[in-house]
């Protein structure tokens, strides 16, 4: 099913790209919410950002003000005149956000991952022109993502558009969330007329990370960003490490190099970030495969087997050979590769057997 889009028609915001979107995490305070939102706004930002409603990973953190925090939201539009944007996850949030004039909904990564959630926020549109920011689900399943945007277009609403935040993963690394981003290269070339939004905050989950996230988003030529921007970020009540101030939101968007869409996709450098992100779950997938290595080195020394089975060894190499070939890769290269790794398998449990 084709998507049925229309442009996201964001009344007094700048349609150049790319579309910029900033504000805390989390509605904390009426204070902190209008003193974040006119310095946001004093930094060229249009449309205003902040959690309502806040999921949280474990209970007895802050979940959001709440319907208390949807005024603060009003005030922010009457003094900076900027749109608001905040995320539903119900059907009575979609209710009373819409009743206080928020402009833009969000729905949140673990909404997203959830077919009957999204059905019940579709249903609760139905009827309702607003735009809705899409973000992808937690797992990394374009199938998924695209499917709860299919359900949200086929209740009318044709004003979409997607965030991409990153997939959670067990592995610890410098994400908070990995990037991934061949799935939204991917899903770019399935549906070309849907603006990608970038998130850098809720992938890199550290403030670091966001300016090369954001100019790798760019590059990628992604239609805008949404940057989580607090007065006092290390005060905040929500994802403390990945917030900015709007001064220092502002030196990141200067220094952002905006390039035309047509001459990014093919760049020599755009390529190479992608050699160096596959590059990158290359490690970290051997790095998984050696671990498993180990554990079957436990497993032997328990049970007295040698390190090395040479049926299995020549099987490995065979089958990755061969299906190496199906992929267009010369078997000579997979045989070479696979020496190299189980060298170091070997190398590895030889070092849990002698312990
Ligand atoms: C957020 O934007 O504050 C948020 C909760 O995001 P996500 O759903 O991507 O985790
Ligand atoms: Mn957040």
């Amino acid at each position: 099913m084709e998507l049925d889009l229309q442009p996201l028609n964001l009344p007094g915001v700048p349609t150049e790209r790319p579309l910029l979107i900033a504000g805390p995490c989390s509605a904390e305070t009426e204070e902190q919410v209008l003193s974040t939102a006119r310095q946001l706004r004093a930094a060229g930002i249009h449309v205003f950002r902040a959690g309502v409603w806040k999921p949280r990973t474990k209970p007895g953190g802050f979940e959001g003000q709440g319907e208390a925090a949807l005024p603060w939201m009003k005030r922010v539009k009457e003094e900076t005149s900027m749109l608001t944007c905040t995320e539903v996850a119900t059907p009575h949030h979609v209710e009373l956000a819409l009743e206080a004039g928020i402009d833009v909904l969000w729905i949140g990564a673990r909404t997203s991952a959830n077919p009957f959630a999204v059905q019940e926020l579709a249903s609760a549109l139905r009827g309702v022109d607003v735009p809705v920011l899409y973000k992808n689900p937690v797992n990394p399943d374009l199938e998924l993502w695209i499917g709860g945007m299919q359900r949200l277009n086929a209740a009318g609403i044709r004003r979409l558009a997607t965030i991409h935040r990153g997939f959670s993963s067990f592995e610890k690394t410098i994400y908070r969330n990995l990037p991934m981003w061949h799935v939204p290269i991917e899903l770019r070339r399935r549906i070309p007329d849907l603006p990608i939004l970038c998130d850098p905050s809720h992938i890199g989950g550290r403030r670091e990370l966001i300016a090369s996230l954001a100019q790798q988003a760019m590059d990628l030529g992604f239609d805008g960003l949404i940057i989580e921007s607090h007065t006092h970020p290390d005060e905040a009540w929500s994802d403390a490490a990945q917030q900015i101030t709007p001064e220092v939101l502002s030196i990141i968007l200067d220094n952002l190099v905006i390039r035309s869409t047509a001459d990014t996709t093919e760049s020599l450098k755009t390529l190479r970030r992608q050699i160096d992100e596959m590059d990158n779950d290359l490690i970290q997938l051997l790095s998984k495969r050696m671990r498993v290595c180990r554990e079957i080195a436990n497993f032997k020394k328990e049970h007295s087997i040698a390190v090395v089975q040479p049926n299995r060894y020549s099987e490995i190499l065979d089958k990755r050979g061969a299906q190496g070939v199906l992929c267009g890769i010369g078997s000579d290269c997979i045989k070479t590769v696979f020496e190299a790794i189980h060298t170091e398998s070997v190398r590895q449990q030889i070092e849990i057997i002698n312990n």
